[in-house]
């Protein structure tokens, strides 16, 4: 199946079966605003679940908060936001499309990267075993001709961005001949700036109201609860805070379904440590994350460290998780050492100490942070589009399956009577009844069995169980297995023995330590 194909798949079954839902469907929808549905939020909750788990209960350093989305408007002068939390953007007249200009360069960037590789697969197959690859890179007129383009596009885009020179920008994307993917011109408008916060007022406006921010992340909200939490915790460098919470961004090119949002949930955790020991901290938590995603099993071709070679002003070393979606590698969650940056800021603007006094050495300084940030609905979305599958079936069937880590799959067991009389209907909801306490069960009588096997395979439950005619008198219940549709006999008593382990959240964690 093409790449792009699938992933129209995967939108569609999203909505079909109750995953994801545009936002106000009934008027249209609401651009790059998207609701989760019944099986989407329980998915959802599992990551979140996964996630916070991972970071509070595993580390005893490590306590959580929740901070409230408004916030006082001089936290985002004193971060940066105000001022340079902007996309630079550019228009085409003829589409009348707008544009993030460094997105339009980027995507030019990785042209030359695809014509790399594809030399060097092409080359591959060509020489099978003998092929050494590091010397083709390193010798092939093709790809070095390529290379040097991508370098020098590379170049003159850092210093564009670096220096936010927007005319610079424009002339990138007139001299590398870039189009619009829309009307095919290089009709472009000039570069502008744009401010990605939402803005709102409190306060009636006649009264003076004032204006104020929905958070563009939740990061601030732990750096101006860092005393409280760390004087309140008793804390002690090195030491973290999580939150998980809804964070807006004006985002202009909002595209490829619920990867790039308006709306959306970080689940972002401040690490602070003793300045200079900031590297180290850094490297252990790149580990420690990606040791967190390749725990679902998806397989390490899946994921790579992309580290930056341009650095925000206020980080000295910064690193992306990105995942092989069905539309390229892209970034999953963001590592980035911050320096004393954002304390120090919040310092400077309120007025207030924010220092650390170290009992060991009897210095007060202003912590350094490694902040490990996480979107919800960009691991919502790369846990999809792993888990769908279309298989073919002896037969010449086709069944449709989301093979999801059991222990994020939203319902864990399916209870089915395999006909809807002769008590077998009782018989089964007495076994919910009794299981629905440790996890999420779902009753269904409806349709043969083979399709409601297909109905839970759909939505990614991954065990089923049938009550028969027999149960009544052995006491046992026929287990399906959701990826083999392996079939046996279990006495109903061994039932909560045998799965709970395999599908509760404690089966990943255990996969951590
Ligand atoms: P991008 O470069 O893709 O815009 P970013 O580098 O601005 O992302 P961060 O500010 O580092 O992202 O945010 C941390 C994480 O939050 C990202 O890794 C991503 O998973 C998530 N995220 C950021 N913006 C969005 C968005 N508009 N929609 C959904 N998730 C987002």
């Amino acid at each position: 199946m093409a790449q792009e194909d699938a992933f129209k798949k995967i939108v569609s079954h999203c909505k079909e079966y109750g995953f994801v839902f545009p936002s106000s469907d009934i008027y249209d929808g609401l651009g790059a605003v998207y609701d989760y549905g019944q099986n989407g939020v329980e998915l959802k909750n599992n990551i979140k679940q996964y996630w916070w788990q991972s970071m509070v209960l595993l580390h005893e350093n490590i306590v959580g908060i929740d901070s409230a989305i408004f916030m006082h408007p001089t936290v985002w002068k004193a971060s940066g936001h105000v001022d340079a939390f902007n996309d630079p953007l550019i228009d085409n007249r003829d589409s009348k499309k707008r544009y993030r200009a460094d997105v339009l360069i980027e995507d030019q960037i990785a042209k030359y990267d695809e014509k790399i590789d594809k030399e060097v697969a092409k080359a591959a197959k060509r020489f099978g075993e003998a092929f050494d690859e590091a010397k083709f890179r390193a010798t092939n007129p093709r790809v070095l001709e390529h290379t040097a383009r991508r370098d020098a596009l590379h170049k003159r885009y850092s210093d564009a961005m670096n220096a936010m020179d927007l005319d610079g920008l424009k002339q990138i994307i007139l001299d590398e001949g870039i189009v619009c993917p829309i009307s095919g011109t290089r009709n472009w408008t000039d570069v502008r700036q744009f401010n990605l916060m939402f803005k709102t007022e409190v306060g009636s406006t006649a009264d003076g109201a004032s204006t104020i921010y929905l958070r563009p992340e939740t990061a601030q909200g732990i750096f101006v609860n860092y005393l409280n939490v760390q004087k309140t915790g008793r804390m002690k460098l090195p030491f973290g805070i999580a939150q998980i919470g809804k964070a807006f961004r004006n985002e202009i090119v909002a595209r490829q379904f619920i990867f790039r949002m308006r709306e959306f949930e970080q689940m972002e955790m401040q690490f602070f440590v003793k300045p200079g020991t900031e590297i180290e901290w850094f490297k252990r938590w790149k580990e420690t994350r990606l040791k967190w995603h390749l725990a679902l099993g998806f397989g390490e071709d899946n994921y790579r460290f992309h580290d930056h070679e341009k650095l925000a002003h206020y980080a000295n070393a910064a690193c992306d998780i990105e995942f092989r979606m069905p539309f390229g590698f892209k970034e999953v969650e963001g590592i980035h050492s911050r320096t004393d940056f954002d304390l120090k800021q919040h310092e400077k603007f309120s007025g207030k100490s924010i220092k650390y006094f170290d009992p060991e050495t009897g210095e007060s300084y202003t912590p350094y942070d490694i902040e490990t940030s996480i979107g919800v609905d960009r691991m919502f979305l790369s846990v999809m589009c792993h888990s769908y599958c279309e298989e073919q079936l002896p037969g010449g069937e086709t069944r449709v399956v989301l093979k999801l880590p059991a222990a994020l799959a939203p319902t864990k067991l399916a209870v089915l009577p395999l006909v809807k009389k002769d008590g077998l209907p009782e018989q089964a909801r007495a076994i919910m009844n009794e299981l629905r306490f440790h996890f999420n069960c779902k009753y269904d009588e409806k349709d043969s069995i083979g399709k409601r096997y297909r109905r839970q395979d759909a939505v990614g439950t991954p065990y089923c169980i049938t009550v028969d005619h027999e149960t009544a008198g052995d006491g046992c219940v026929t287990l399906r297995d959701r990826d083999t549709m392996q079939q046996e006999r279990v006495p109903v008593g061994k039932l909560r023995e045998l799965l709970e382990d395999k599908v509760s959240i404690t089966s990943l964690l255990k996969k951590l330590c």
